[in-house]
């Protein structure tokens, strides 16, 4: 059985005392459900770099952890505006969003970069999230899935079997991301089996079983039930609707 895995991408919202604020607000809808969501569960905020030392002290003692939207592959250098994973473990950071479609699109990283980022999270024990995602006009022109396949194929390069189960894997169809237009449970049930069946082909059936695959893309309270229901979306990653507490944690306490 894989855990469910619910993380919150924050992007480039909140300052710390609203962080803090969300947080307090946050746990109290919660810590008294805890106890169940953490049986079949993991739960993740994923704030902007400079407000996680506040958040990481707002989350002392929950069960919701803590993750960064990004971050280098090397420990330290002449890397300008850059942070590394031994410094973002320093602070609690368990999880690191990689290969985001904005990142990919708007700071055009290449999935080699992407590689790269997995590797050295893996490396120092972070679970790296990467994101896989077809624009609208890949998927007009049929081309989702050899899209979706040539991230994977570069972005998990050199990747061996062993880490399957430390590896997430988000599939973010661009279209749906802040847009308010969901894939349907069907179309992204469709896509996250052939993420299944690459996983398969590269690293076993053993290895792609215990490999989780979130969904990403204008997730709410009202959609998640029906895209958690489909057996191979293993959770969610989730902007906008991850901003504001009492919907955050409507999509945090999904089915409870
Ligand atoms: C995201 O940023 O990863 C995302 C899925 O955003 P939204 O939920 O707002 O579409």
């Amino acid at each position: 059985m894989r855990r469910k895995l619910i993380a919150g991408n924050w992007k480039m919202n909140l300052g710390a005392n609203d962080a803090r604020a969300f947080v307090a607000d946050l746990r109290k809808q919660i810590d008294p459900v805890a106890a169940t969501l953490i049986k079949d569960r993991d739960l993740l905020v994923a704030p902007a770099m400079v407000v996680i030392p506040a958040v990481a002290q707002a989350l002392a003692g929950s069960s919701i952890a803590l993750g960064a939207q990004n971050m280098h592959w090397e420990d330290s250098g002449a890397f300008t505006g850059e942070v590394s994973a031994p410094m973002l473990k320093a602070f609690g950071v368990t999880h690191i969003i990689i290969g985001h479609s904005e990142r990919r699109h708007v700071f055009l990283e290449t999935d080699q970069f992407v590689n790269q980022k997995v590797a050295a999270a893996l490396k120092h024990r972070l679970v790296p999230i990467m994101c896989v995602g077809e624009t609208l006009q890949e998927r007009e022109a049929s081309k989702t899935v050899e899209v979706v396949m040539r991230q994977l194929e570069n972005g998990l390069s050199g990747i061996p079997s062993e880490a399957a189960a430390a590896v997430v894997i988000a599939y973010e169809p661009v279209w749906a991301i802040g847009t308010g237009k969901t894939a349907t449970p069907e179309q992204a049930q469709l896509v996250h089996a052939s993420i299944r069946e690459f996983l398969d082909d590269s690293w076993g059936k053993a290895a792609a079983a215990e490999t989780r695959i979130l969904y990403g893309g204008s997730v709410t309270p009202e959609n998640i039930d029906s895209l958690l229901a489909k057996p191979d979306i293993d959770g969610a990653l989730v902007g906008g609707a991850s901003l504001k507490a009492d919907s955050c944690a409507k999509i945090f306490r999904a089915g409870i």
